[in-house]
Order: structure tokens, then sequence, then C-alpha cells
């Protein structure tokens, strides 16, 4: 047995609507808050927006949750920011065109400076889908230097890399004070090789897309030891029917199975007794968090992750797991 205490997931899509409604139990059971993207369609960008979609959260969790709310990066003035400042934990900047529902994000990065100012001066966290333009392999790399810039032109920003997918993400994290870095559990778990190194498989399709095991290994070391790396699980639904498709959509359903596949490997790697760390203490820290005080239990027991939830096919559908939330 082993107990958890305030779990955080530090980066979530559950999206609107019917899709709200199947997956946000599945992150409020086993997480006491999570950190809400805004890719919505229309994104969140005002402080109504971001009230209107907690409150769908709450109605749809079904659990004790709290949803950490997020605006989309636009240029925003202060009035805007200070007006949402208490409602939310942090503002999402996604490069244009760079994953779901990215279209309305930033095209010239130059043009973020005096939000950025604002949000330093106002303490308002800086999320970053940190992908620039370039060959698939390399986005991650080809946007390092636009956030080792801001971290040292804004230095009491606090900067998160969303899903560090890379071992020079991870390096940036030891010459910039300020960045944090999430990290997801398939990144922890896969490479590239396991998406299309055999037949294709559309259900780890995500973006940024899987690395190298060299990668993983810098993720794995990170997730074990890092202080400022800490989970965010990306968990980011699609239908079947997006998936199993010509154009398939980026991203893996892991709320599920997110808390017993990560036991099992902090288990794998000796070291279950740093799941604590990676998956509450060093988020609350990063964010000055005083998350909602919930006990989350996970038992020995095998269970298998069902092939379909609703209309979305989970991670590590059909696989057994030994670890199983109570
Ligand atoms: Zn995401």
């Amino acid at each position: 047995m082993l107990t958890l205490h305030s779990p955080l997931d530090m980066h979530v899509h559950l999206r609107q609507g019917d899709m709200l409604r199947l997956v946000a139990p599945h992150t409020a059971r086993s997480f006491a808050a999570a950190v809400v993207m805004p890719n919505l369609a229309p994104p969140v960008t005002g402080a109504a927006q971001v009230l209107e979609y907690r409150q769908a959260i709450l109605e749809a969790a079904g659990h004790p949750f709290e949803p950490l709310m997020t605006l989309f990066f636009r240029e925003y003035s202060r009035a805007e920011l200070e007006e949402a400042k208490p409602h939310i934990v942090g503002v999402k900047l996604y490069p244009a065109g760079m994953t779901t529902g990215s279209e309305a994000g930033l095209a010239d990065m130059e043009r973020a400076a005096p939000t950025l100012a604002h949000m330093e001066a106002l303490d308002i966290p800086l999320l970053i889908h940190g992908e620039g333009c370039g060959f698939v392999m390399d986005r991650e790399a080809a946007f390092l230097p636009v956030v080792e810039r801001w971290s040292r032109d804004f230095p009491k920003l606090r900067i998160v890399l969303e899903h560090v997918t890379t071992a020079a993400g991870i390096a940036l994290l030891e010459r910039c004070g300020n960045l944090f870095a999430t990290v997801t559990l398939h990144h922890l778990l896969i490479t590239l090789d396991d998406v299309i190194g055999g037949l294709m498989r559309p259900h780890l399709f995500c973006k940024p897309v899987a690395k190298r095991p060299e990668d993983r290994a810098a993720l794995r070391e990170a997730a074990l030891s890092h202080p400022r790396a800490f989970f965010g699980s990306d968990t980011a639904p699609h239908p079947v029917t997006a998936k199993e498709a010509p154009g398939c959509a980026a991203g893996i359903f892991s709320a599920p199975v997110a808390l017993p596949a990560l036991a099992a490997l902090f288990e794998e790697l000796g070291a279950l007794d740093r799941l604590q760390a990676f998956v509450s203490d060093r988020a609350c820290a990063a964010y000055r968090l005083a998350p909602p005080a919930r006990e989350v239990t996970l038992r020995r027991r095998a269970w298998t992750v069902p092939e379909r939830i609703g209309t979305v096919v989970p991670y590590l559908a059909g696989q057994t797991l030994n670890w199983m939330v109570d």
C-alpha cells in the first residue's frame, strides 16, 4: 500500500461538453488538484471564461477536486492580468500551430515581452509549450534559446517548460534558476521507436513526439531527483475516430492509469519513496501552492486497463497494471 498526500497533475486537458464529463472524473479520482490547460475552442482568455470553465469542471469532476486554472497567452494589458490573477495559477503560451487547439497561439515571440513583463511584476507563472519551427524531432531544442532568453530577461518570472522531452531541455534547468519543467508519464515510458518503430501506434502519437532513449533517460533522472521537475501528465483525450484516422490527432489519454503506472515505474527504478516529491511536493514549491488536503491510496492489486472508456482509448489499454487507485 502506498499513500500519496495531495497528488497533483500539473498539466491536463479536460476538454469541454461530453468529453469533459467523460474524462474529468478520471483526473479527479486520482488527484487533489490539476492545472487545466486553456486551449479550448475558443481559447480561455479572460476572467469570466476562466470562472465559467472552472464551474463546468467542478460539476463534471464527481470527486473533491480543485481545478487550477490558466489563461491562454495573448498580448494582455496589466489590468486584464490583474483581474484574472485571483482565479489562475499561470498563463499558457502556445507557439501558433504546434499542437491541438494552438491555432490562436503566438506567431511572433518578440511580441511577448510586454505581457511577460506584466506577468513578472504580478508574479504570474508562464507555462510554455516549448516547440519552435523546424524538423519534428528538433522542435523542442529549437525553442530552448527563447526560453533561456526569457529566463534571463525576466529573472523573477517563474517559467514552466511543459512536457519536457529532451536531455537538452533538462540541461537547461541547470542554467536557469527560474525555470521548472513538467514531465509526462508517457515520455518517461516510451521513445519514438514505440510509436513508429514497428507497426504505427496511433494511441502513442502525441506532441511533442517521444524522443530518443537518451532523452528518456534524462527525463527519468529528473523525475527521480530534480527539485524543479514535477509531474504533469498532459492527458489529452481524443475520440477513437480522431485517433484511428488518416490524419491522427496528437494526444494520449493517460489520466486513468497515471498514478498506477508511475508507481510501477518508480518501483522498477527502486525509487518508490520519491514518488510523493514528483507528484506533489516539488509542484507545491514551484507554484507556492497549498493544495486541498487529500490522501490517495494505491494498493498492490492487478487490474487490466479497459480497451475503451466511452469514446476514448486510454493509454496502456489492455495491459495489466499491478497498482490500483483505491
Ligand atoms: Zn498539453
